[in-house]
């Protein structure tokens, strides 16, 4: 085939897509969740539920709206038997897409952006049986945001994608196994003061046990220093419980919001605003030099609107992450992740002191021997 027909083969398959999109018309290959073609009952594909797929996939989409970890959602799919739809076995990355799919709500995505409505500037609202609201999709989003942007600029994901590419996936798997195991990681500093005066200061990390330590333990990070280690265990133990006495005082008693985001209605005209810019062009009443201007300064409030709208639902999870606190939801719902959000939303940091002159190592714990800082919102 010449180079000129593979353009146009693919502008040929692009263009059944978006009219397919436009049209708001199931297409593509099978999506998790949904069942296939059948000719024979001339069924077409992705439009009604596979009911166990989609019972999964709901129950996923509630533990990510929950703020469950990646890797709790991840098992989730594990334990429910079901396969992906290409075979193998479940994994982040394709589940994080999953969960994002704008399908999910009836939503369609080309080239990274919502299909609109020509008439209402809404988004296009497809022809199929859904998961979810749009306003949960976009509360997903609103979670997702770190990992995922939508208009494609760097994001948490993409920094990790590189580094992965860089340090090789072999040693950054190990260095997310080592923190993740820890509670405290980012929390503890090392309270080493030498003759000087001068604070320590460095990070402590989690390490395995080894030799005569039977525990695992926190140490400081400072290969130069290296002076302060302390059991992991117990130190977790008595930091858990200044953090669930904190957070209960200020959480225990809140609400979970659930507001939608105040500028739905200025979105839409905005949007609305842009086809009305394109037929003004389109019928002569304004000159190319005024369209783009028009559509520039349209163009720039939409998506100032968008980012403020995926930031209002990040902000609201995070806020009623902590609602409703108690003892009993730290120990029986938080995983890791979450128990270190929480951490971090109370301490800055907690300086482990080294044991008195004198003192054997093998002494008891000494609970004093921690000084937690607090962040300036939580000290009431
Ligand atoms: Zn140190």
């Amino acid at each position: 085939m010449g180079e000129r027909e593979v353009k146009k083969v693919k502008r040929r398959v692009t263009r059944n897509a978006r009219d397919h999109a436009l049209e708001g018309s199931p297409t593509g290959r099978r999506r998790f969740g949904w069942k296939g073609a059948d000719k024979k009952l001339g069924r077409p594909t992705n439009k009604y539920l596979h009911p166990e797929e989609s019972k999964v996939l709901r129950e996923a989409l509630d533990l990510a709206l929950k703020g469950k970890s990646w890797a709790t959602i991840v098992r989730h799919f594990g334990k429910s038997g079901l396969t992906p739809v290409r075979g193998g076995k479940w994994a982040t990355t394709p589940i994080q897409y999953m969960l994002t799919n704008p399908a999910l709500c009836g939503y369609r995505m080309l080239h990274g952006e919502l299909i609109l409505d020509r008439e209402t500037g809404d988004p296009k609202v497809g022809d199929w049986e859904t998961i979810c609201t749009p306003e949960e999709w976009h509360k997903l989003i609103g979670r997702c945001s770190t990992w995922f942007n939508l208009d494609g600029s760097e994001t948490a994901y993409t920094r990790y994608r590189q580094k992965v590419k860089t340090q090789g996936k072999k040693n950054y798997r190990e260095l997310a196994d080592a923190t993740r195991r820890f509670l405290l990681t980012n929390i503890l500093r090392c309270g080493y003061i030498d003759d000087d005066g001068n604070l320590c200061g460095a990070k402590m990390k989690g390490m395995g046990p080894s030799g005569t330590n039977k525990h695992e333990r926190y140490r400081c990070g400072d290969p130069h220093c290296n002076r302060v280690s302390r059991r992991a265990d117990l130190v977790d133990k008595a930091i858990e419980i200044v953090v669930i006495k904190v957070l209960t005082t200020q959480y225990s008693a809140a609400e979970p919001e659930d507001k939608k985001w105040y500028g739905e209605e200025s979105l839409t005209k905005l949007r609305a605003r842009r086809q009305e810019i394109k037929e003004s062009y389109k019928s002569g009443i304004f000159s190319l030099a005024e369209y783009l201007e028009f559509k520039d300064a349209n163009d720039a409030q939409i998506s100032e609107s968008e980012d403020d709208r995926k930031k209002f639902y990040a902000e609201q999870a995070a806020q009623n992450f902590l609602s409703g606190f108690s003892e009993e939801k730290w120990h029986n719902e938080y995983d890791m992740r979450q128990k270190r959000k929480a951490v971090a939303t109370v301490l800055s940091a907690v300086i482990v002191h080294p044991l008195p002159k004198g003192r054997a190592k093998s002494a008891q714990f000494d609970p004093e021997l921690l000084e937690p800082i607090y962040k300036a919102k939580s000290t009431k």
